[in-house]
């Protein structure tokens, strides 16, 4: 059977876990023409159910059960989106276990889910990291313990000196966590797009997180804090957009592509693409220190569904990061190269490849090459 190559995206569906990112990343599929499925558990599926761009629905009783549904989505042409979701909620062996074809390239994951892995590869794209702590005692300014995964600041702890960790964190000697220094400074989140289709770089859009409490300690003036007990805490409780200084955004992108290069070196064998955000606190100095990085969308990309002011700059029609892994997956299809997007776990469908359907066109986008 042949299709014409503009109706090739309808024969697949895009789907997610039903929370974090989905309704941007299935509204993106919608707008370039994909089937789209939320995977839901019962407490939202009228939210998912009530959204016109949602085609269809599969309720499960927690996410932790969403490997279970890998027989039934691999009878489909189902693509997989992944975002924080999937590392919250699957363990790294569930996650990587799944066949059903999977957007970007789930070896990164090792590199993600560990601080110290994370910290070699982002050191070694020549990025400036906070200073670490390895024990209590060698603590000589004030530091962030801070846990691992993605838990949205969750249970993190401002430490002034040796003998507050001691009063204050010495419960957490059987978690893994780091000490680092705390940078003081304007948290920064950058949101790039990298196509291995066409090698080029995109920022896609920046957001600030709003943190509490400590986004409102500002609020209560200094000498009426005096004699209360406030400690800070970083739990995520929304995202604020941010415009950054033009003169720094050179150096953003080039942060974007030496992560992106560096990343070929580190992980077999394509490395990180697709969307992925750099978390930085820029200083006073304007100096970017690195605090982390996601290897998927992050969820500050919900505040640019409509595209962002730099998403413009490269689309006429508003372009969201969701969006944009849409018009990847669709442009892989229509040239034939649907592999060079997926992870090599993904299990295909027979005639999965457009070639076999129909005709294969050239893969436009913007940007610079990243290599
Ligand atoms: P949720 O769907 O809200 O349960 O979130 C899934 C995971 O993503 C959790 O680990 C959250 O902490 C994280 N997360 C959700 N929303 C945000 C956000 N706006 N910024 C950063 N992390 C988030
Ligand atoms: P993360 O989980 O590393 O993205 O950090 C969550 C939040 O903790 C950030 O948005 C910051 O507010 C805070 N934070 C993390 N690391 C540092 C650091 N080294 N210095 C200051 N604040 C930090």
């Amino acid at each position: 059977m042949r299709h014409k190559a503009g109706h090739v995206p309808s024969l697949y569906t895009i789907a997610t876990l039903g929370s974090h990112s989905a309704l941007q990343i299935l509204k993106g599929a919608k707008d370039e023409g994909f089937h789209t499925l939320a995977v839901v558990t019962p407490a939202n599926e009228r939210l998912y159910s009530s959204f016109a761009f949602v085609d269809e629905v599969i309720v499960i009783p927690h996410y932790g059960d969403f490997p279970k549904l890998e027989k039934e989505l691999n009878k489909r042409k189902v693509i997989l989106v992944p975002h924080g979701s999937f590392v919250a909620y699957l363990s790294m062996e569930q996650h990587k276990r799944m066949t059903t074809p999977y957007f970007g390239n789930k070896a990164v994951l090792d590199w993600e889910a560990d601080r110290m892995r994370q910290r070699e590869w982002l050191t070694k794209a020549g990025l400036k990291m906070p200073r670490q702590f390895t024990k209590a005692s060698e603590i000589d300014r004030p530091v962030i313990v801070k846990l691992y995964g993605a838990l949205g600041g969750k249970g993190y702890l401002f430490v002034k000196n040796p003998e507050d960790f001691t009063a204050r964190a010495s419960h957490l000697v059987e978690q893994r966590y780091i000490m680092q220094e705390y940078v003081l400074g304007v948290p920064v989140y950058i949101h790039y797009f990298y196509s291995p289709l066409t090698g080029k770089l995109e920022i896609m859009s920046m957001d600030r997180r709003y943190e509490s409490n400590v986004d409102s300690l500002g609020r209560i003036p200094l000498a009426d804090q005096e004699g209360w007990d406030i400690s800070p805490s970083y739990v995520v409780i929304g995202n604020q957009p941010i415009s950054l200084r033009e003169s720094l955004l050179a150096e953003a992108f080039d942060m974007g592509e030496a992560v992106v290069r560096t990343s070929r070196q580190l992980c077999p064998d394509r490395g990180l693409f697709g969307a992925f955000c750099l978390e930085s606190i820029v200083t006073p100095e304007s100096e970017f220190f690195l605090m982390e990085i996601s290897a998927r969308i992050v969820a500050g990309t919900n505040l640019f569904i409509d595209g962002s002011p730099y998403s413009y700059l490269n689309y006429d029609e508003p372009m969201s990061t969701g969006r944009r892994i849409a018009r990847e997956l669709k442009n892989a299809l229509l040239s034939n190269s649907l592999d060079l997007v997926l992870d090599q776990s993904s299990r295909l469908p027979a005639d999965a490849s457009s070639g076999k359907n129909g005709e294969t066109v050239a893969v436009p986008g913007p940007g610079v090459p990243a290599n």
